[in-house]
């Protein structure tokens, strides 16, 4: 039986039935009812909640604003009430976004500026969807160097955040930016850059929104390139062993260690030449389906993670690559239909391996009733003030759950390793951390960009309860 078949087959009738037996099984990471509800009741005349793309965030903002030019947004900050915050796609997992007072979503603020075909740089507004920005840039000879594993987010979302894809060559999308313009709460309109009000610069590029609003941005972009994206079974411990030289082979890596089992899904991604050809689909389910197994084995008496291990790797092991070819934009994003929650840590490049392996073998010593597997990535260093990235190349780690289970005794297990690995949190994906800690974690830039934040926006109209917490302001 294929993989694909069989793990559909998993998640058919049979396993399904068995499954529905198993509620108990994740009682150790706590049950899906014991998760709050956002209640989106309907009463006439009043504000439109908000909630993000996993429903663990939303808020009900007393305005929405949309303004569609920068003079409409200066605009808006001058008019706002209570705690401001922008939003982009709505993908983030931390409490980046919510607030009752004033909501400005960038949706308008959308498109191509202007591109120079000489220097590959192109300015863009910053509520550019990435899903839209690759056919746009196409279009006039260019494209980003690297992109995440998604294209939904808009792009003013994904910098402040330091979203990031994977490969060693490469920083995060914050690192391709080379001028910005940012509306501040005081209704100024800065335009900075490595050389012109560099300062804000340095802070703007990366600043969990603290700063106000970008409205456009200048990217670094590179020539359009196809690529050709291999998926494969392999195991996790010889990938790890030799996870350096896997790396250099390829554009792009990565890898997700399945839980509870030996195997990892590897994506190597090149550029393509001219007879690379796609073989095999993709299966957007394929996570839902190895919960369906997983539960289904830990129902059936005398069966544990030993007989789920097994299983996987008689079924999946050996099977062959499932190929993607195509321009960058249509190959490094994947679809994402199964809603989860996620904890992303960076730690320093080269304590990748251990790290992840403690992490692996925490799961399978403490029971941890997970099967949603960890994704394994690098990104090159910057000098980004509040970058995850910044002064060290950075092994990007996240676990995940599914967004109907609690993640929090999960997540809870998981943070501490994070920690004695040096990690520095993803500033979209859950975390607990502190004003104290994180300043820790930034020893060279934290205080210059708490006096950048405090000179943007002396009164802290951008700072929702989260803001205040991770900025002890
Ligand atoms: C399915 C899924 C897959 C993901 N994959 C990856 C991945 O591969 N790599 C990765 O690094 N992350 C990943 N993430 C995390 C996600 O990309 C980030 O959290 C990103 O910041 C979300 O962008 P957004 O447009 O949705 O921003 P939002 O979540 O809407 O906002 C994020 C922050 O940006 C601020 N903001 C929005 N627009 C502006 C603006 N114009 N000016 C100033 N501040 C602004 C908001 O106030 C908020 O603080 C993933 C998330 C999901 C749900």
């Amino acid at each position: 039986m294929k993989r694909r078949t069989f793990l559909q087959a998993a998640a058919g009738a049979g396993m399904t039935a068995a499954a529905a037996g198993t509620a108990g099984l994740l009682a150790g990471c706590g049950r899906s009812d014991a998760v709050p509800q956002s209640p989106v009741q309907f009463v006439p005349g009043r504000a439109m909640p908000w909630m993000n793309w996993s429903g663990n965030q939303s808020c009900t903002p007393a305005w929405r604003a949309a303004p569609a030019s920068e003079a409409e947004l200066v605009d808006v900050l001058a008019r706002a009430r209570g705690v401001v915050r922008a939003v982009g796609a709505s993908h983030s997992f931390s409490a980046v976004v919510p607030t009752d007072g004033t909501l400005v979503a960038t949706d308008l603020l959308s498109g191509l500026v202007s591109h120079d075909p000489a220097t590959l740089r192109a300015e863009i507004l910053a509520g550019t969807r990435m899903h839209a920005l690759g056919p746009m840039l196409h279009g006039v000879g260019q494209s980003v160097p690297n992109m995440p594993d998604m294209d939904y987010p808009a792009m003013g979302g994904a910098i402040v955040n330091s979203v990031h894809g994977t490969g060693q060559r490469f920083g995060s999308m914050s690192s391709c930016v080379t001028a910005l313009t940012l509306a501040t709460p005081s209704g100024q309109l800065i335009d900075c850059s490595a050389e012109r009000n560099a300062e804000v610069f340095h802070a703007a590029r990366t600043s969990v929104g603290a700063l106000g609003i970008i409205s456009r941005m200048t990217l670094q972009n590179v020539a359009p390139f196809r690529l050709v994206e291999t998926t494969r079974i392999e195991t996790t411990e010889e990938v790890l062993d030799e996870i350096t030289k896997r790396c250099a082979m390829h554009r792009n890596f990565e890898c997700m260690p399945l839980p509870h089992s030996s195997l990892c899904v590897t994506i190597a991604t090149d550029e393509a030449g001219p007879h690379d050809t796609p073989t095999g689909e993709d299966d957007p389910q394929a996570v839902k389906s190895l919960r369906t197994l997983w539960q289904a084995v830990g129902w059936m008496p005398g069966m544990g993670e030993a007989a789920y291990d097994k299983l996987l790797t008689t079924f999946m092991a050996g099977e062959g690559s499932q190929v993607r070819v195509g321009q960058s934009y249509e190959v490094f994003p994947h679809v994402r239909v199964v809603r989860f929650r996620e904890m992303e840590y960076t730690v320093p490049a080269d304590a990748g391996p251990a790290c992840v392996r403690e992490i692996l073998r925490t799961i399978r010593e403490r029971r941890l009733p997970i099967a949603f597997p960890l994704e394994y990535r690098y990104v090159k260093a910057d000098d980004i003030w509040l970058s995850m990235f910044e002064g060290r190349d950075g092994c990007s780690i996240s676990v995940h759950q599914y967004g109907d289970t609690d993640h929090r005794a999960y997540f809870a297990e998981i943070e501490p390793i994070f920690w004695k690995y040096g990690g520095r949190p993803h500033w979209g994906k859950i975390h607990t951390l502190d004003a104290a800690r994180l300043a820790a974690l930034y020893p060279r830039h934290w205080k210059d960009f708490q006096e950048v934040r405090r000179s943007l926006d002396p009164q802290g109209r951008m700072l929702n309860p989260h803001l205040k917490h991770i900025f002890g302001a």
